[in-house]
């Protein structure tokens, strides 16, 4: 037993590596690289610590040379999630019994441990399984997870602090329970650390998890879930179930037990396990929470003030990195007639200079986008592009050896296009230009264009039409950027979020994101109780 009111540390965002020609981070990414290269990975389900081998596989290989596997992956049969229910519900009253401190020093141990031992493993198997740079996969797969696990204490914390008023006589209490039954984490493929923040946050909490990760992203699922269990994660509080999706989802969300969702990836596959969990609402015990993330048709609305060039990197940088795979991407871009010649101009000079092709090769800044069916997507885009807008740079695409598309830059005559509605999830980004009388137009076709309402950014430096901007775009953006990319956004500086068909907006990396996993128990004591019925009004 130990008895205090203990402080938890303060946490700082982690600090990005350069991997610079020469560093030393450089010089040990290179070794771990070879070493995940090198290695064939075969990823059973996890139930209860023990790996269980359903012989249903699929392969994962490197997107930027998909002939070379890195990895079979088991798909999780209803029998295997069934089980992982019953081995997460076992073990979830010695979890939850565990003193706060108990579980956050797990996760913060594990937030050291990627800081340091674990830091080079994890960037290799994310940036080979996924085909991100070396900056891509350190400000995701080492910093961001760092400052998940890092912040996730601090916040719960925070939480646990806000009391209700007592009273004299009686003593008023919170009781931060978790929620009773288990949180199903549905992830995506593109980042990392939102994967395992997904399973790791309500696990914080004393929640027990089933993990459904993307099968493209398993390479890096299976490093840190093995960080986990050193950083010391009891077997069964984060089950390991692979596969599609639909199977394992289907037999989850047929639990009666099931008490959340916490879901990131697309709106699509976000409503169909919403309408699932609404048709089985008469089955379960409690309410389940769901909660998510899901896609974005991020905008960048420039007005006649704004910087040419702090607008062109933005629309680079915001629009292509990581193969334009974030949902946060800048994908729509409005600039007006007296500023387009030389945005146009600077952003197809820029794009000229991006060079794309292995991750391994540190040239390059775009590698391949993460599977056959990407590719396929992404290309019908640019055909359409082709056909029906004017593509200014790139446009072209190789298959041979990786699912490689250009960086594509397109402008539109018609601002409703398909193009500037849809999420396509690639590197490519239109624009249209808008006459400059025409600002205050501009500014509702920005917010009524899309169904979404993740990520958005105003270039001006007039304060006037900055307001404007923030005022009439208030609900077209759950993120919302002045004279900045709409992407990058850090944990406890920018939660992140957004509405419309971008999700429930929660927050991924805060306070209120927490609380979904927490089911409040309000304690009222009395010390010196009432021994006769009667009130006074009836003597
Ligand atoms: P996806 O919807 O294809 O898959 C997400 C997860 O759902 C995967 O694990 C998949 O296997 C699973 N799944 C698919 N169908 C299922 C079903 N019927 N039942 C249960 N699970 C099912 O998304 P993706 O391609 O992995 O990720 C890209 C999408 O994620 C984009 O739309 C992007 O905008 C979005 N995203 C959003 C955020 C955010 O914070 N808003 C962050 C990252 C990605």
């Amino acid at each position: 037993m130990m008895d205090g009111v203990f402080e938890v540390p303060l946490p700082e965002n982690e600090p990005v590596k350069g991997y610079a020609p020469g560093s030393p981070e450089r010089a040990e990414l290179h070794v771990a690289l070879a070493s995940i290269a090198s290695e064939q990975l075969e990823v059973p389900v996890v139930i209860d610590g023990k790996p269980f081998r359903t012989g249903r596989l699929t392969e994962v290989a490197m997107p930027h040379d998909h002939a070379h596997v890195l990895a079979t992956v088991h798909h999780a049969t209803a029998a295997d999630v069934n089980a992982a229910i019953e081995g997460a519900l076992r073990v979830a009253p010695a979890w939850q019994a565990l003193p706060f401190e108990e579980r956050a020093a797990v996760f913060l141990r594990a937030a050291d441990l990627l800081a340091g031992p674990w830091r080079m493993r994890i960037n290799a198997a994310c940036m080979l399984g996924q085909s991100k740079t070396c900056h891509q996969a350190e400000i995701d797969a080492a910093c961001e997870l760092i400052d998940f696990f890092r912040f996730n204490v601090a916040f719960a914390r925070q939480i646990q602090a806000i009391q209700p008023r007592s009273v004299p006589g009686q003593w008023n209490r919170t009781d931060y329970r978790p929620l009773e039954g288990f949180v199903l984490a549905v992830t995506p493929f593109n980042f990392l650390s939102i994967a395992v923040n997904l399973a790791a946050a309500p696990a914080l909490l004393g929640n027990v998890v089933l993990w459904k990760p993307s099968h493209t992203s398993m390479v890096g699922v299976w490093h840190c879930l093995q960080l986990l269990r050193e950083a010391g994660l009891p077997d069964g509080v984060i089950q390991l179930i692979g596969g599609d999706g639909p199977e394992q989802g289907r037999a989850a969300l047929a639990s009666e037990h099931l008490a959340g969702i916490h879901f990131t990836g697309s709106t699509g596959t976000f409503r169909a396990l919403y309408q699932g969990v609404a048709s089985n609402l008469e089955h379960y015990r409690s309410l389940p929470r769901v909660v998510g993330e899901t896609g974005g048709k991020d905008f960048i609305m420039a007005h006649a003030s704004a910087d040419a060039d702090a607008l062109a990197t933005a629309i680079v940088r915001g629009g292509y990195e990581y193969q334009g795979q974030k949902c946060s991407a800048a994908s729509r871009v409005y600039v007006p007639r007296s500023l387009w010649p030389a945005v146009s101009e600077r952003v197809c000079a820029q794009i000229a200079e991006l060079k794309i092709g292995d991750v391994t090769d540190y040239r390059n800044f775009l590698g391949a986008v993460i599977d056959e069916r990407a590719f396929g997507r992404i290309t019908g885009y640019q055909a359409l592009a082709k056909e029906s807008a004017k593509v200014l740079a790139g446009g072209g695409h190789d298959r041979s050896k990786g699912w490689f598309v250009e960086p594509t830059f397109v402008e539109v005559a018609d601002p409703k296009h398909r193009l500037m509605q849809e999420e396509i999830f690639g590197p490519i980004v239109s624009a249209f230009v808008y006459e400059d009388a025409a600002w205050s137009d501009t500014l509702t076709l920005v917010d009524t264009t899309s169904p979404y309402g993740l990520t958005g950014a105003v270039f001006a430096t007039d304060r006037a039409a900055v307001r404007e901007a923030q005022d009439r775009l208030r609900q077209a953006a759950g993120n919302f950027y002045v004279n900045d990319k709409p992407t990058g956004a850090v944990v406890g500086q920018q939660p992140f979020g957004g509405a419309r068909a971008s999700g429930t907006n929660d927050k991924a990396g805060s306070l209120w994101n927490l609380g979904r996993w927490l089911s409040p128990r309000s304690i009222k004591e009395t010390f010196v109780p009432a021994r006769d019925w009667r009130y006074p009004f009836v003597g």
